[in-house]
Formats: structure tokens, C-alpha cells, sequence
């Protein structure tokens, strides 16, 4: 079976993302979203919550599981018999982060390959932390993130700005 891992924050997920897994999943067999937990950075959202996001916007796409990997990705996909790790790739300026990437992960795990798909052109711009920026200003996100998850994600930050009145 061929399996390939997305990993990722996915805080939350975006359209972009969700483009990436979708236009993964006739390429693989299984394609495993993974939300990577990494202990020193305080996400918006907790790792169930993405989870939740991930899974709420994938039921329709029967090849997906979401799933968490909190250690290292290399030995996580050795774990699931994955063959490719699938990154997206928006802009230049995500090369040269992703490039390193790949190599250490190479060094890693011999066995996987990093594959870069390129970003749909509608969403060149779009990022999570974009999503947090606008909607921490009250702006329209119904264009940036799935509709199943809209609610909550701006629900998240209503509150916030409550908070700080
Ligand atoms: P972000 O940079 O939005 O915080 P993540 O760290 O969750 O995203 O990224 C997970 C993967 O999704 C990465 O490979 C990233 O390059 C890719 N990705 C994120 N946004 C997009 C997009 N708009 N188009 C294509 N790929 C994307």
C-alpha cells in the first residue's frame, strides 16, 4: 500500500491545505494527515481541536486519516509503512525551509521521499497565521478556511476580543 504523510501545524486548517490533501489522495493509496505537535510553540488552537477541524473538513475524502505525530516525522512515517512525505509549496520563499527539510528527514529515513506539489494559484497567499491575523481583527475568513469549521475558528477569536474589552 502506498502511503503518503501530510504533515503539518494546521492551525486551523485552510482552503490551501485541504486543496493539497484532495489533490493527494488519487495519487496514494492512504494519505495520512498529520498534525505535528511540537512542545515549544503555543498554537492558537489545541492539538484536538485540529484534529477535530481536520477530521470535520476530510469525511467525504474516504482515503484520509488525521491523525498526531509528536515526535520526530522521519521515524512517525517509518512507523506507518509511509512511502512520501507531501509538503505544499506556495512561494520561493518556502523553498529554502522545505529543501532542508527534506534532506534531514532524507538522512533520517533513507526510505521516504519528500514530494513538493504546488500551491493552487487561488491560494499563493493563503496561510494560517493570515487566518489568524484577519480573523483576530474580526475579518471575513469564509473565503480562507472550510465551511464546516468557520464558526469555530472565528468563534475562537469573538471571544478573544471580548476578553480583552
Ligand atoms: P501554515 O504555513 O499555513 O501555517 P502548516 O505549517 O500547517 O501551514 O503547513 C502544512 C503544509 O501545508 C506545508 O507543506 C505548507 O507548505 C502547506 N501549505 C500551507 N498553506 C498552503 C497553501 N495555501 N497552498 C499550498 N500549500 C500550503
Amino acid at each position: 500500500m502506498r502511503i503518503a504523510i501530510c504533515p503539518g501545524s494546521f492551525d486551523p486548517v485552510t482552503l490551501g491545505h485541504l486543496d493539497i490533501i484532495r489533490r493527494a489522495t488519487p495519487l496514494f493509496d492512504q494519505v495520512i494527515v498529520a498534525v505535528t505537535v511540537n512542545p515549544n510553540k503555543t498554537p492558537t488552537f489545541s492539538p484536538e481541536e485540529r484534529l477535530d477541524f481536520l477530521r470535520r473538513c476530510t469525511r467525504d475524502i474516504p482515503n484520509v486519516v488525521v491523525d498526531r505525530c509528536d515526535g520526530l516525522l522521519a521515524d512517525y512515517a517509518r512507523s506507518k509503512g509511509a512511502c512520501a512525505l507531501l509538503k505544499g509549496l506556495r512561494a520561493v520563499t518556502d523553498f529554502e525551509y522545505e529543501f532542508q527539510m527534506a534532506l534531514i528527514n532524507k538522512k533520517l529515513n533513507p526510505e521516504l521521499e519528500t514530494m513538493f506539489m504546488t500551491t493552487s494559484s487561488a491560494y499563493m497567499y493563503l496561510s494560517s497565521s493570515a487566518v489568524r491575523q484577519v480573523a483576530g481583527y474580526g475579518g471575513d475568513i469564509s473565503e480562507f478556511v472550510p465551511a464546516q469549521i468557520l464558526q469555530d475558528v472565528m468563534g475562537r477569536f469573538t471571544s478573544e476580543r471580548s476578553e480583552e474589552k
